[in-house]
């Protein structure tokens, strides 16, 4: 596959854009692959990615039943941070965080990685507690992020409330090189790399079934036809548990809808993130100029991917209270996603009661910013049939075992 460059855009721009090729294959499945990947959002994507790249294994189909990045990969805020309060998830997500600093340099694509400094504000005593317990614990984990006072608030963020007609802002926790980065980007990047290693990404290709034989997986049924495996890996966030039944097992897992939220472009006004997770709301500014708005988890299951109005006026509330400026805009366009939530509010990267039968699911609201160390993590439990460092925190056993690892301060709200 050709380099994307400067000078392939000259020579582009010189000739009309007529000579751009495809940037990944759409081939028909093959009867049979070493490993197939149902999902193709970041987290399977990327596994994919470090299957090829890390262990040298590339006869592999990700299956995606819509769109590749269709999915929370394509619907969300795009908050990439990594100032968790556990250490297993300190690792995986600082792990992710790191290799966001040279996704674009490595996958050849540009994903816009923005570091431009991630804010949780602190609006009660109990949330500055939680937060200084963080700086701390991240202190000792090697995780730059640090506890700043109100006036520094302001200074990095001037169109913010610090009074608030319900919460005073008493600080925030920061960190200077969290971001975003362009979802999307993301997912077509890994796509480009994993198709230029000789994988098959197969869209529109559901997954209806799973056959095993002698407590092993052999094959999954699809609306394409049977596809044989020798491993096979479920990556389908919000979709987990139905495809768990499958297989035959149940997962301590609840999708709910998120949703988010964009108003209509306006000249630079904020350019840090801002998440305010006592009153709900939180807000980034893209490059366009659209507010980048989302708030918390719907408060029932369910599997449709849409917005409400409800939800529109409590998180606009919400961020009216913080940033009073932005009460005269127009909202342009809301959406939801489905997301896997664990009780723990921790991921699974696992193995399954069905031998070669692995599983990536339970990010929640938080897990665009984990892609790459979640696929790091998961590509070596793929490969090896064992979780690696990154992973062994996070296997299915620690909610029989109860070995939880409670990121309900990090991730209860945050994203
Ligand atoms: C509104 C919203 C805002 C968010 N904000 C943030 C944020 O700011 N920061 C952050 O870090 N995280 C955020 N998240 C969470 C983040 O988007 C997800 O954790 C992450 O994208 C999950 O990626 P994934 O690859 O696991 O899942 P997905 O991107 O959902 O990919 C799973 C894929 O599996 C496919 N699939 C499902 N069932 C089948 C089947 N039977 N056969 C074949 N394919 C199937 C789906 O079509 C889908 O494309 C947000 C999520 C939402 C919805």
């Amino acid at each position: 596959m050709r380099r994307y460059s400067a000078f392939a855009i000259a020579r582009e721009a010189a000739r009309y854009h007529t000579g751009w090729e495809r940037a990944w294959r759409s081939p028909a499945p093959k009867k049979e692959y070493d490993v197939i990947i149902i999902g193709a959002g970041g987290h399977g994507l990327a596994t994919a990615y470090y299957l090829g790249k890390n262990h040298g294994i590339t006869n592999i189909a990700v299956l995606e039943k819509g769109w590749l990045g269709g999915g929370n990969t394509g619907r969300n805020t795009t908050i990439i941070r990594s100032n968790y309060l556990q250490d297993a998830s300190a690792a995986i997500y600082e792990k992710a965080r790191s290799l966001y600093e040279t996704m674009s340099q490595d996958l050849n694509m540009n994903v816009m990685f923005s570091p431009r400094g991630v804010m949780m504000l602190a609006q009660t005593e109990a949330e500055k507690r939680g937060y200084l317990r963080t700086a701390h614990a991240n202190a000792l984990q090697g995780v730059q992020t640090d506890f700043i006072p109100p006036a520094r608030v302001k200074e990095l963020v001037p169109i913010i409330n610090l009074t608030g007609p319900r919460y005073p802002v008493l600080g925030a926790l920061w960190q200077a090189r969290g971001g975003t980065a362009r979802h999307d980007a993301v997912a077509w990047g890994y796509a480009r790399a994993c198709s230029d290693m000789g994988m098959d990404i197969i869209q529109k290709c559901e997954v209806t079934g799973i056959e095993q034989a002698a407590g092993q997986v052999t094959a999954v049924q699809t609306t394409r036809g049977r596809i044989g495996c020798g491993k096979l890996a479920m990556v389908v966030a919000g979709h987990s548990t139905a495809l768990a039944d499958m297989a035959g097992f149940r997962l301590p897992i609840e999708s709910v809808p998120l949703q988010a939220l964009v108003s209509e472009p306006i000249k630079p006004a904020i350019n840090v993130v801002v998440m305010a997770n006592t009153v709900h709301g939180y807000m980034s500014q893209s490059d366009k100029g659209e507010l980048v708005i989302g708030g918390g988890a719907d408060g029932y299951n369910s599997y449709t991917q849409r917005g409400s109005f409800h939800h529109v006026e409590e998180t606009v509330r919400a961020l009216v209270e913080t940033f009073p400026m932005i009460s005269r805009l127009k909202m342009m366009r809301q959406w939801g996603g489905i997301v896997d939530m664990t009780g723990d509010r921790s991921p699974i990267l696992s193995r399954t009661p069905l031998g070669g039968c692995f599983i990536n699911a339970g990010w929640g609201t938080g897990g665009f910013k984990s892609i790459p160390g979640s696929g790091w993590a998961m590509a070596e439990l793929v490969a090896n049939g064992t979780p690696g460092s990154l992973a062994s925190a996070f296997g299915l056993e620690r909610f029989r075992e109860g070995r939880f690892i409670d990121e309900s301060v990090a991730a209860g709200v945050a994203h």
